[in-house]
């Protein structure tokens, strides 16, 4: 990357820092984030960028940088919301709106972005392209901002798109990605078995919801065992079971609940169809009646190989060999997922643990915090991209990676 990008975002960190403690200090929930939107626009505003779209798809914000030559479009993302947490950190910086809280680092995003946007708009003389700025709402809570977005145009004329979450699980100064699928699709489930309460001693009156929905239970575990490719993976839990009201009382009804997780999208609709299949069948061989209500989370986040490739390279090249890993997949959601199904990119893990500075517990606990660097990291991980894709003539990387197939 060009050095005097490089030197431009330090000398902006603090300046960072300092935007996303006020973030912090003011965090907003999922599709309420009014405030948190127009503390963005007018930072872009001020920055001088003209080309701004407000109210995409909620309070979503679409910036472009216009380079000064022609050249592809490459869009960066960082999402805004906060959560229903009651902040237990000790920092000065702690929110000041009771139980809410950035508890998943949305504000380092937002503010590495905003970052990565003044520095690209006074370099746009050097770009062959444009960049785009996509500042997300609703991240946390589905239907998700993603979707709203791209429903509203924010990836038209997009070619390439890029998005990072900061991690407080990964240790600070190094990236973890994976190449295909990264993190997985979170589903929710809720089946209602009715049946037909009555006496505890005249079983033959009645239909035993509780007996019933124990062999949907048993059934369900075997729809991953038996019914799926053991070389890809699911999970298929049921946390809730819910019925009964007294010892000598056959329980009327029965509600299940659990998650389905998995990475690929026909193991995901197998599992759901075997799964009706099952409760109905089942049940109407005990004569009860189940129902089952199948909510579909975020998709699975699948990074596409040439730009994970790109990335590796250009990463190698930013940090050294050995800072950007491919890690394990992982069993959270990610509406970025929706981003990379219309477009080619790549989403990884920028590295904010640090016990020493308090780091050290998992996002969307009441005392989660990050190593603040990590927005530079973060920052310079953005601006290496934007300056292979769009300032460098003839990258090799990029002619090398990215050769049409
Ligand atoms: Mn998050």
């Amino acid at each position: 990357m060009s050095e005097s990008w490089k030197e431009d975002l330090e000398n902006l960190y603090d300046t960072m820092v300092e935007w996303r403690r006020f973030l912090h200090q003011h965090p907003e929930l999922s599709y309420q984030e009014k405030e948190t939107s127009t503390f963005i626009y007018e930072k872009l505003k001020e920055f001088g960028i003209d080309d701004i779209k407000t109210h995409v798809g909620g309070f979503g914000i679409v910036a472009k940088i216009h380079g000064a030559k022609p050249g592809i479009t490459l869009a960066l993302r960082a999402d805004f919301d906060a959560l229903p947490i009651q902040e237990e950190t000790e920092v000065p910086y702690k929110s000041k709106v009771p139980g809410v809280m950035h508890a998943c680092g949305h504000d380092g995003h937002t503010a590495t972005l905003l970052g990565v946007a003044r520095v690209l708009q006074s370099h746009r003389a050097e770009l062959s392209g444009d960049v785009v700025l996509i500042h997300q709402p609703a991240e946390e809570f589905p239907p998700g901002g993603a979707r709203a977005m791209i429903k509203d145009g924010c990836l038209e004329g997009v070619d390439v798109i890029f998005g990072t979450h900061l991690w407080s699980t990964v240790p600070y100064g190094t990236i973890g990605y994976r190449k295909g699928y990264f993190m997985a699709a979170a589903d929710y489930f809720k089946i209602k078995i009715q049946g037909r309460g009555g006496h505890g001693s005249a079983p033959q009156l009645c239909v035993d919801s509780v007996v019933v929905a124990s062999q949907v239970v048993n059934q369900l575990q075997l729809v991953v065992s038996r019914e799926v490719d053991p070389t890809k993976s699911a999970v298929l839990t049921i946390g809730k079971f819910n019925s009964g009201v007294a010892p000598n009382v056959i329980a009327d009804t029965a509600v299940l609940e659990g998650t389905v997780r998995t990475f690929n999208e026909d193991v995901r609709s197998k599992i759901k169809s075997e799964m009706a299949s099952i409760i109905e069948n089942v049940c109407d061989a005990f004569h009860a009646e189940g129902a089952l209500d199948y909510r579909d989370g975020y998709p699975a986040v699948y990074n596409h190989e040439k730009e994970s490739d790109v990335f590796q390279k250009v990463m190698d090249e930013a940090f050294g060999k050995n800072v950007a890993v491919e890690i394990a997949p992982q069993m959270g959601g990610e509406d970025f997922s929706s981003y990379l199904i219309e477009k080619p990119g790549m989403f990884w893990f920028s590295g904010a643990g640090n016990p020493e500075v308090g780091a050290s517990y998992p996002h969307h606990h009441p005392k989660f915090n990050f190593d603040e660097r990590v927005m530079l990291v973060a920052g310079k991980a953005f601006l290496s991209l934007v300056h292979e894709y769009l300032a460098l003539q003839d990258s090799p990387v990029l002619s090398e990676n990215l050769k049409e197939s």
